[in-house]
């Protein structure tokens, strides 16, 4: 099979998988070993959730050799402003080409805006609206002052789940609307009520085959306790092969393309950013939306969404809208939904 253009590669660190709110949609309630179910029907499973301090994860991500690799790095979680550390992380860590907060912005943003200024830094917070737990009023105040501070996300300003049952996902994307911040409405992916939506079922719906595929992901996730794995199915294993630790300072080469047996129970967190092949004949099985090669294209939507340009939530909307309609026939429409 022929040599291709490296990946677009993402290091996704989960502060810790804990969470102050508990949706029902939260994808962290699949479990590996079953049939994926509706979510709502499980509980919110937390794997290891061992954390490392402060100090280790500054000095471990500050010190990581291969930041030239990586297109973004994230803070995640669980809610990762649940790290007792989570504002010197943040702020402290340096020299990636971005940094971005995935949050459901329960914090104080005005500690994130003070401690920005004074280590003269800048994160991208990106945050997601939970109409289950979240309040309106109060989030679009936080909104407001992360906007004026140059913090909040253009590119994906707030995003909101879409539950085909929820009248409250399009309510509330329209008030968002109103209130001057385009708000993208995300597909939901896995079961919902009884419904397999987004990726194929015999990858990652836990069915009773599994198969052998050649995989990828374009997404490293780094545990609470820093090691590092290879795609986000792993972060929901004890015993997975780890490319080592980010604090504790020992790195192992990554591939770009892996054989895994177990084509069949992949997390579906993991879906979007992945792809699997015939392992004989190269032949694409599947590819999610945020599975990209660093192609011109890429580079660019890379550069606008680091430079945080104002208008970039309008043109996405614009991209989005025109993507959908020319997919619309099409079953595997990937697209965000607006
Ligand atoms: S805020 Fe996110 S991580 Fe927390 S329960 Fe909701 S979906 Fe899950």
């Amino acid at each position: 099979m022929p040599a291709e253009p490296k990946l677009s590669k993402i290091m996704d660190v989960s502060l810790t998988r804990s969470c102050n709110y508990d949706c029902s949609y939260c994808n962290q309630r699949q479990e590996l070993d079953q049939p994926m179910y509706d979510l709502s029907e499980s509980k919110r499973k937390i794997m290891s959730n061992q954390r490392r301090k402060g100090p280790e994860w500054i000095a471990g991500l500050n010190a990581f050799p291969y930041k030239a690799d990586y297109d973004k790095l994230i803070f995640s979680g669980g809610e990762p402003s649940l790290h007792g550390d989570f504002f010197e992380i943040v702020t402290q860590v340096k020299g990636w080409r971005s940094k971005l907060i995935v949050t459901n912005l329960s914090f104080d943003v005005q500690k994130l805006i003070a401690a920005c200024a004074r280590e003269k830094t800048k994160v991208i917070v990106q945050p997601s609206f939970h109409f289950e737990f979240s309040q309106f009023d109060e989030f679009t105040g936080k909104l407001d002052k992360l906007r004026a501070a140059g913090l909040l996300s253009n590119f994906i300003p707030v995003s909101i789940v879409h539950l085909p049952d929820r009248a409250e996902s399009l309510d509330y994307r329209d008030q968002f609307r109103r209130r001057g911040y385009n708000a993208s409405l995300y597909r939901f992916e896995g079961y919902y009520k009884g419904k397999f939506s987004y990726a194929p079922l015999d990858g990652f719906g836990g069915i009773k085959e599994t198969k052998e595929v050649l995989y990828s992901s374009c997404v490293q996730p780094v545990k609470p306790n820093g090691d590092i794995v290879y795609c986000t199915t792993d972060t929901y294993s004890e015993d997975c092969v780890n490319y080592g630790n980010i604090c504790d300072q020992h790195y192992l080469p990554i591939p770009n393309e892996i054989t895994i047996r177990d084509y069949g129970h992949r997390h579906i967190s993991a879906a979007s950013w992945t792809r699997a092949r015939q392992p004989q004949t190269g032949e694409r099985i599947w590819q999610g939306k945020n599975f990209r090669h660093r192609t011109t294209s890429t580079r660019l939507r890379n550069f606008l969404e680091n430079k945080n340009y104002s208008w970039l939530a309008a043109a996405k909307h614009t991209v989005n809208t025109l993507q959908n309609k020319l997919k619309k026939d099409r079953p595997e429409n990937q697209t965000n939904l607006d």
